[in-house]
């Protein structure tokens, strides 16, 4: 049974006192900006040539930071990049060579090479020439970043940086604006949609020509500005979800760094060429795998882990050459935040699209024809978009929701179990898709269990007040907690036991850990999605009432079992019908980013992160090479009896057993190929 879900919009609040407007996301973003640029990410340049390309930039124009600023400390790659996108190859690689060159050369040293490029015409060809693309790449690099805005270049100094400080003020403003609730970009009808779109597929055309070097070092610089900037980024996620600190750390914030991490190692080995076995039968070919973009990738996201779900999906697609449309929950939207780490890193504005909004938003977004859907969020939010989808065949990813249970076996290790089981129950106030929504417990350890629990869930320390040591903050969206509170009455009206949370008011969005015992299967906390800190806990009898329980769901998202007794586990692990599974821990497998991750059932389809994940976001383009000789394939026509019986015959040695079949294979094979040569050139 699905649970229809009541929904009020968050309302953005002008912040009126001047504590507010310390703690507001706007101040938040203003302070960013003062601070020093922090990263800068080429397209072209590696980390080692932007600071070669620097160093030349201060010997040949010393900034005084008074007129010009100093090569060293400008931030305008950009330009440099769309100038080395027109260079042709070999220039440009000579280019980089020469910037490795300067990032380790003293000063002395690039005066005397750009002295040389200076007067290449005194040298002969071979080196004039070389000395002569120096001189015009260097210099026009420079010129690039300096003069390239302005008409006259015999301006002055000081309105040339005028000219630089006029565009960052431009381009402050339009960010500003992303954090002022009047100009957030929000879509409202269908021609918005498709002009979202149209930005994003002409972008893609550039985008996909960038190698996957090219796109790492924006996925490395993404990660270390993650890291640099984790605090503020803590702020705004706890401002817009109320979490703890903690759980934004843990569970948002080291997360998204794993998986930038594992994209950083492992994209370019996963997304490169791959050879392909080619079987005997076609002989002489060579087979590969090739993984291309799909375009541009819609991604639709819920509001538990809002940093999470918006970064890794979009870094996913970017690496794999695909532009974005990213839309957050509209009740935790981290309004421009995502725009303004990626601005800062140096990506082209239609690269990732961030469109704020509610279901309507979404759902003229869906019916935008995107190139694939890739959605997280409820069971029937997922229909919806399946069945509009399904309109124009457009693939759909699908991570919904779960009812996961943890099987604790008579062998586990209590102390572990006990502690994993509160952890995994009431980690985000139990709003995680793969938090545990049923304890299953063998009846030998139930009650030493159940006592050991209920102890560990009342030391939970429960506080909406940002500090580091609090366990779970609140239940941010009053919806939510209407659900919380119809599942609780619910279930203590059909009698079941509440051990723990019995304090609480139904009113405050504190809500305190609670674990209920008696649940039967008409309660709707048996069977129902509840998304918030209920923990129904069960007896059980032996391994095959546990399977029976634990399957007893429509969903099959992920599950934890715990026990010593190899056997068993790896029983219940097959039996099980999940997407994802923990042993002896809880919502772990999706903490490994080499892991797939995607549910089974209800919990929808498709399998995000590691090899799979990038796979999903790509064409996989199988490819078959042959030579071009004036050879006659032995099945292109013309159909011959004979033919017929040879290849006949070579079918039969292939795939019998036995050398005998092997030796039939060979010399019907060799008769074919002669016979179907000669009869195909000649004609029947
Ligand atoms: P939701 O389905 O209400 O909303 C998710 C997103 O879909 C929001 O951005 C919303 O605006 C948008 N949306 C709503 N209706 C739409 C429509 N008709 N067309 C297009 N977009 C539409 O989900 P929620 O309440 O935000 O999130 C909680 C649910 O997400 C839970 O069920 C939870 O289990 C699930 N979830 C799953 C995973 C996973 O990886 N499997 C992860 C986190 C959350």
């Amino acid at each position: 049974m699905e649970t229809e879900i009541e929904r009020t919009t968050k309302t953005f609040i002008a912040p009126q006192t001047t504590e507010q407007k310390e703690r507001s996301p706007l101040n938040h973003y203003i302070n960013f900006r003062k601070s020093k640029h922090p990263v800068m990410v080429s397209k072209h340049l590696s980390k080692t040539q932007i600071r070669g390309m620097l160093n030349a930039g201060d010997v040949i124009i010393n900034g005084d930071n008074a007129n010009f600023p100093k090569f060293s400390e400008t931030t305008f790659i950009n330009q440099i990049d769309r100038m080395l996108d027109y260079m042709n190859e070999d220039d440009r690689a000579g280019l980089l060579a020469l910037f490795t060159i300067f990032a380790f050369s003293p000063d002395f040293l690039i005066k005397f090479i750009m002295y040389l490029s200076k007067i290449n015409n005194k040298f002969p060809d071979f080196i004039g020439a070389p000395l002569r693309m120096i001189d015009i790449g260097v210099r026009g690099v420079f010129f690039t970043m300096y003069y390239s805005k302005m008409d006259d270049p015999k301006q002055s100094s000081k309105k040339i940086f005028a000219e630089l400080e006029y565009e960052s003020k431009v381009v402050t403003n339009f960010k500003l604006q992303n954090n002022n609730t009047d100009h957030v970009q929000e879509v409202n009808s269908t021609h918005d949609v498709s002009k979202i779109y149209d930005q994003a597929s002409t972008e893609q055309t550039r985008l996909k020509k960038l190698t996957v070097t090219q796109r790492l070092r924006y996925i490395s610089a993404l990660k270390d500005l993650i890291l640099k900037k984790k605090e503020y980024i803590i702020d705004r996620i706890v401002e817009d979800t109320m979490k703890s600190r903690s759980d934004a750390l843990f569970s948002e914030i080291f997360p998204v760094l794993d998986h930038l991490d594992f994209l950083e190692k492992n994209a370019k080995k996963l997304l490169k060429k791959q050879k392909i076995k080619t079987p005997i039968a076609l002989l002489g070919k060579k087979s590969q795998v090739h993984y291309s973009p799909l375009g541009t990738i819609l991604i639709i996201s819920p509001w538990n882990y809002p940093f999470y779900q918006a970064i890794a999906p979009i870094t996913t697609a970017f690496i794999t050459g695909n532009t974005s449309i990213y839309k957050p929950s509209e009740y935790t939207p981290l309004y421009g935040l995502v725009e303004e780490l990626l601005s800062d890193i140096g990506m082209e504005k239609f690269w990732v699209q961030v469109i704020y909004g509610d279901s309507s938003t979404g759902k003229l977004l869906v019916e935008g024809n995107p190139d694939k859907i890739f959605f997280t969020g409820s069971l029937s939010t997922g229909k919806k978009i399946m069945a509009e989808a399904a309109k124009t065949v457009t693939p759909v990813e699908l991570e919904l929701g779960g009812k996961d249970p943890m099987i604790v076996f008579e062998t586990a290790n209590l102390t572990r179990s006990v502690a994993g089981a509160t952890w995994g129950a009431f980690t985000n106030s139990g709003q995680s898709c793969t938090s545990v929504e049923r304890l299953l417990i063998h009846e030998s350890i139930y009650d030493q269990f159940k006592n050991q629990l209920v102890k560990a869930t009342k030391k939970i320390k429960l506080s909406n007040e940002n500090s580091k040591d609090s366990d779970i903050g609140a239940v941010y969206i009053d919806a939510q907690k209407q659900i919380i509170i119809r599942h609780l009455e619910d279930a203590i009206e059909k009698g079941a036991t509440v051990l723990t949370g019995n304090s609480w008011d139904r009113k405050s969005n504190l809500i305190p850990p609670i674990i209920l015992e008696d649940v039967t299967e008409d309660m709707m906390v048996y069977k129902d999605e509840t998304f918030g800190p209920i923990l129904p806990i069960f007896k059980f009898y032996d391994e095959t009432h546990a399977i029976k329980i634990a399957n007893d769901s429509i969903y099959g998202l992920s599950a934890s079992i715990w026990g010593n007794n190899k056997e068993q586990l790896e029983r219940v692990t097959s039996a099980l019908e999940t997407g994802n599974i923990s042993v002896n821990n809880v919502m772990l497998s999706e903490g490994n980013h080499y892991l797939p991750f995607g549910g089974a059932k209800h919990s929808g389809f498709g399998r995000f992160k590691g090899t799979f994940g990038l796979q999903s976001f790509s064409n996989i383009k199988s490819v078959l090479y042959d030579g071009n000789s004036n050879k006659i394939e032995a099945n292109w026509y013309p159909y011959t009896e004979k033919k017929y019986h040879l290849f006949s015959q070579v079918t039969e040695g292939l795939f019998g057993r036995g050398i005998k079949n092997f030796f039939k294979f060979l010399i019907s094979g060799l008769k074919l190929e002669m016979y179907s040569d000669k009869v195909g050139k000649k004609g029947r």
